[in-house]
């Protein structure tokens, strides 16, 4: 298979084909972000040679009649899957034409797979008409990935996010429409210090414009080689604490209205949880309260220092 650099999925892809259709992101101007800075470029779409190649690995992996025997001797459980998730930042971002392809390649290799994932930026949707949405809806696409951080417009523009509060309702409903399924990445700790709360309000009401399968919740953590470290040492934005961050959660799940799945999943978070609302709110909000009561700063910034890498 080819993989360029780290390979980023959200923790609920662990069972999907993890596909690289493009490598990098195209955007690549958020301050707190990291995450693709061991590319030598900003971003790259692999080529269809490529994908093709891993496509066949892929079936030869999955479809080879030796390792079916092999399993059934051996009483293991073959491995099977039905979604790829196309790695990269935002794959979404291909043009309706080139997505298209990629799923017809998709669904000729591996004719099992029941939809195709990726992360997707809320640009990557402004960019196709209400009719291709639904046409790749109709080829699979579903489930994205969203990192929208917060809906806090302040935030979203010191953190020069690319798009606004208002962009993200307007082209979820679009997805909505589509058929389009997504879920959303969170960010505490984006509004800054003393504006958690505000921020988790304004996330709330966006989110519960919308209906995102899942809402996750990340911790922000600020490395030496991001921008928002140069903007704190220049004293132009200060840092959240700790048990801020777990406040600014818990008010976010206090104001959300819809149902879904609220979790924190990744390395980024000290306590991972998941949990449907609103049938499980007030155990998981009892749960954070636990935290924010009894866990010290001084233990949450001993963990928040140990992240070496998200
Ligand atoms: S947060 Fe996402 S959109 Fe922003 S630069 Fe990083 S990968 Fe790109």
């Amino acid at each position: 298979m080819h993989y360029t650099g780290t390979i980023w999925r959200p923790p609920y892809e662990a069972r999907s084909l993890l596909l690289e259709i493009t490598a990098g992101c195209t955007h690549h101007k958020c301050k707190f972000c990291t995450l693709y800075n061991d590319l030598p470029f900003n971003f790259r779409m692999s080529s269809i040679k490529d994908i093709e190649s891993d496509l066949l690995e892929l079936q030869t992996a999955l479809c080879d009649p030796i390792s079916k025997i092999t399993s059934s001797m051996t009483g293991n459980k073959p491995f099977t899957a039905d979604r790829v998730f196309l790695t990269g930042a935002n794959p979404f971002v291909l043009s309706y034409g080139k997505l298209s392809e990629i799923a017809a390649l998709i669904h000729r290799y591996l004719p099992f797979i029941k939809t195709i994932g990726s992360f997707a930026r809320i640009t990557d949707i402004s960019s196709k008409t209400d009719d291709e949405l639904s046409n790749l809806s109709d080829m699979g696409y579903d489930a994205l990935t969203i990192g929208i951080e917060t809906g806090d417009d302040k935030a979203l523009e010191f953190m020069k996010k690319g798009y606004v509060s208002a962009d993200i309702i307007k082209q979820c409903s679009r997805l909505d429409k589509a058929g389009i399924r997504y879920s959303f990445f969170y960010l505490a700790g984006i509004s800054g210090v003393g504006r958690g709360e505000v921020g988790a309000k304004f996330t709330a009401d966006v989110c519960n414009q919308l209906n995102p399968i899942l809402i996750g919740a990340n911790m922000l953590t600020v490395y030496p080689d991001s921008a928002l470290f140069n903007e704190i040492k220049n004293g132009n934005w200060r840092e959240e604490s700790e048990l801020e961050k777990y406040i600014e959660i818990r008010t976010l799940i206090e104001h959300l209205k819809i149902e879904t799945s609220v979790a924190a999943m990744g390395s980024s978070n000290a306590f991972h949880f998941q949990a449907d609302i609103p049938r499980g709110k007030e155990k998981l909000l009892a749960f954070l309260n636990k935290i924010i009561n009894n866990v010290s700063e001084g233990e949450l910034m001993a963990y928040r220092k140990n992240v070496k890498h998200l």
